[in-house]
């Protein structure tokens, strides 16, 4: 059976993959070496995508790492010296704190109530913090930050710098670049692509910290840090023998999506999350866990499920869709779907027919 992945990553791959990988293997892309011309030329044209897509300014690097995981750990080697501050509304939050802990840095957090969301007011950054550390759109509990309190934050907070975790809201959430530091996100989950290819998207001034970092002698990392990663980014080269395809990809991809225009997907991503909203609030079974509205993903939807999640995830499977149960502690009480631009319409509408009809 034809199946779709409707699970929140990694998920359904575009169906024009196939096409691009066997015209980037009948090119031999995949066998040039990384220092040729021909592969700054592939790199330059993802980042071009990449930009013309999020609207990034030209002030702003692209670095291509190898997971989202591992730019959270990157970016907390190459930005902090002592201290991190973390809104914490899930487990991917959570996991960004711990790699914080586990470089030997000091942390500071605030925790989200599931049911009335962040405090934003009554949030107070304790002075001594350097990087401030933002999930836009959690995961595992499908809890979404909007954009405007983060911007409120950093301009509160304009000595600090401040970086946002986008893997599960990208291409979708909309960023102004210019009032935050740093995004990252790795690609198996909005962009509909194979996993293994982390990217970080950052201000080209933050390099100076590292570089203070440097000078201090502190840890910035071994085979990659951030000083080293814009030097080769200015010549749209990199210091290891990079993810070609999954960089090849990105592009190829953001470049369809360019000619398909970011407003369709705004429009048509709220469509199908207000449909999925809308019609399972009414389900028997199925009740969205997030309560205020204005806390929901529009892309990754987290409902509490009142049979075991394991049973409705089979049934579905059966019918031809993937879904996921909950995460860890809510695995068996809570189901998750995805809404990513690669998933149709017509299939969302679908989905909610064989989710009525368990
Ligand atoms: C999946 C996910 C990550 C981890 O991504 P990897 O590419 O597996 O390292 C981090 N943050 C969020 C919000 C995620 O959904």
């Amino acid at each position: 059976m034809n199946k779709i992945y409707f699970s929140v990553g990694p998920t359904e791959v575009f169906p024009e993959v196939k096409n691009f990988l066997n015209e980037a293997i009948k090119e031999k892309y995949f066998s040039i070496s990384h220092r040729s011309e021909k592969f700054s030329e592939i790199y330059k044209l993802t980042c071009d995508e990449l930009k013309k897509l999020l609207n990034i300014p030209d002030d702003y690097y692209i670095f291509f790492l190898g997971s989202a995981t591992e730019c959270m750990e990157r970016i907390i080697q190459n930005l902090v010296e002592k201290k991190s501050y973390h809104f914490i509304n899930g487990y991917f939050a959570g996991r960004f704190y711990n790699i914080s802990k586990s470089l030997k840095k000091k942390q500071g957090q605030v925790k989200a109530s599931y049911d009335d969301g962040f405090r934003f007011d009554k949030i107070k950054i304790p002075q001594d913090t350097e990087l401030i550390c933002f999930t836009q759109n959690e995961t595992s509990t499908g809890m979404a930050i909007d954009m405007q309190d983060i911007y409120k934050i950093k301009e509160k907070n304009p000595d600090k710098i401040v970086a946002v975790d986008i893997v599960s809201s990208v291409p979708y959430v909309e960023i102004d670049y210019r009032k935050i530091d740093c995004a990252f996100f790795s690609v198996q989950k909005g962009f509909g692509l194979p996993p293994g290819l982390g990217v970080v998207v950052i201000k080209k001034n933050c390099i100076e910290k590292t570089k203070i970092l440097k000078e201090k002698k502190i840890n910035i990392g071994g085979y990659y840090d951030f000083i080293m990663l814009a030097e080769n980014a200015e010549k749209f080269q990199t210091a290891v023998t990079p993810n070609i395809p999954g960089i090849y990809l990105l592009g190829k991809v953001c470049k369809m999506l360019n000619n398909k225009g970011i407003d369709k997907i705004w429009k048509e991503t709220e469509e199908k999350a207000e449909l999925l909203y809308n019609i399972l609030s009414k389900h028997k079974y199925i009740n969205p866990f997030i309560k205020n509205e204005k806390d929901r993903s529009y892309t990754t939807l987290v409902f509490d499920v009142a049979i075991n999640s394991g049973i409705i995830a089979d049934k579905m499977s059966k019918k031809g869709f993937e879904i996921s149960r909950g995460y860890r502690d809510l695995k068996d009480t809570q189901i998750r779907i995805a809404n990513f631009p690669v998933h149709k319409l017509e299939e969302v509408k679908k989905l909610i027919k064989a989710l009525y009809r368990l």
